[in-house]
């Protein structure tokens, strides 16, 4: 997409998205698209949105497309209301990162590493947008466009503003520079100013339905099976981007079975192997992050904010032990329970589930869901978490 060489740790590179995308090729979020659509058709855009959602849904996907249909020389190629054609100058400079009048900002660290000292960046959870981004970008935004119809300025996790960055946005909001259109991004928007969340219009954005997910997977990847698809999807809570680059890397489908090989093996293993798990989770964190943010730049990112990393991504992985727990509580209260998640596990799951209790496994539930809680909002000793919440399993599994 149209940030080379950033990288976000919550947990997908940016770079992984198809560069010629235009609204219709984003899967989901019509509601969305449709008024972000009718306004440029209108040429009734306003000064500020705000996207809201959680983090990975696809917010910046839409509001970087927002700025390629808006600026494009050709949006009416193919569609009634207007799309970016993904081809024109202007869509293929905010296609590489290099609209004069197209800026992203966002909580970035730099990340400089050996030979790579390019400017590669970075988001580490905690890490808050700088002052002179904003400074920057406010100064930059009461100049005439240099090529666009509109300016777009877009602020990822505006939430991380500091008080004087958000004020001095506000301050533009309140007397808006003409011709530019702000879109700030958040997962929790009670977190802004009340008085910028009012000056922008809202557009929440919300998982895309598993079906249609599936179907979109399945066209793209036609050659893997309709139920490793369809338990990508269920792990990812409706975040499409996450289940293609899990279905399109398979170390990472290897990495998710190894965390299921460990759930199935807990009945049979003495409370003191609880630290080899937490060990073995450790380890299948890091291997995830580098398998999706390379080798170079991951084990660079590892080696400066190894905890802040290993906490994202044993959150992703321990929702994929909770995925194997819920589907245990579903399969152990009979046939026709629901949908499994790990429907490619499905045989497994249901000789696992014989002689399992369903309040053990929702009990199961509930231990994996308050260490992933504690691992990721609190300032639980991870390794510590881990072998408490194995600890907790291996006797419950009993
Ligand atoms: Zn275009």
């Amino acid at each position: 997409m149209c940030v080379p060489q950033s990288f976000w740790l919550d947990p997908f590179p940016l770079t992984l998205c198809p560069a010629s995308m235009g609204f219709s090729d984003i899967v989901g979020h019509e509601r969305c698209i449709e008024v972000l659509r009718r306004a440029i058709a209108a040429e009734r855009v306003p000064q500020a949105y705000l996207f809201c959602g959680p983090n990975n849904i696809g917010k910046t996907l839409v509001a970087t497309t927002f700025a390629k249909a808006v600026n494009c020389a050709a949006p009416h190629e193919g569609s009634e209301l207007p799309d970016a054609c993904g081809a024109c100058p202007s869509c293929t400079k905010v296609n590489a990162g290099a609209h004069p009048d197209v800026t992203i900002v966002g909580p970035v660290t730099q990340l400089r590493s050996g030979e790579q000292s390019d400017g590669t960046e970075m988001y580490v959870e905690g890490t808050m947008i700088r002052t002179e981004q904003v400074g920057n970008l406010i100064a930059s935004a009461h100049l005439t466009p240099v090529e666009a119809r509109r300016k777009v300025y877009i602020i990822q996790h505006a939430e991380a503003m500091n008080e004087a960055s958000a004020n001095r946005l506000l301050k533009t909001l309140e007397e808006p520079p003409g011709i530019t259109t702000f879109v700030l991004t958040t997962p929790s928007p009670s977190q802004l100013l009340p008085t910028i969340q009012s000056r922008c219009q809202w557009l929440r954005f919300g998982p895309v339905p598993a079906p249609v997910a599936a179907e979109r997977l399945q066209a793209e990847l036609p050659e893997l099976p309709g139920d490793v698809i369809s338990a990508a999807v269920g792990l990812s809570d409706g975040r499409f981007g996450w289940a293609k680059t899990v279905l399109s890397h398979p170390p990472l489908l290897e990495i998710r079975d190894a965390v299921l090989e460990t759930a199935l093996s807990l009945p049979s293993l003495e409370l003191i192997q609880a630290l080899w798990c937490a060990e073995r989770l450790i380890d299948a964190a890091e291997r995830w992050w580098i398998t999706v943010a390379g080798e170079e730049v991951g084990a660079e990112a590892l080696r400066r904010h190894r905890d802040r990393v290993l906490r994202a991504q044993v959150g992703e992985l321990l929702s994929v032990l909770l995925s194997w727990f819920r589907d245990l509580a579903l399969a152990s209260a009979g046939p026709d329970a629901g949908e499994l998640v790990n429907a490619d596990r499905a045989d497994g799951l249901r000789a696992a589930a014989a002689g399992v209790d369903p309040a053990a496994a929702h009990e199961a539930c509930q231990v994996i869901g308050d260490s992933r809680r504690f691992i990721q909002i609190g300032n639980a000793n991870l390794r510590l978490a881990l072998e408490v919440m194995f600890i907790k399993l291996i006797r419950g599994s009993r």
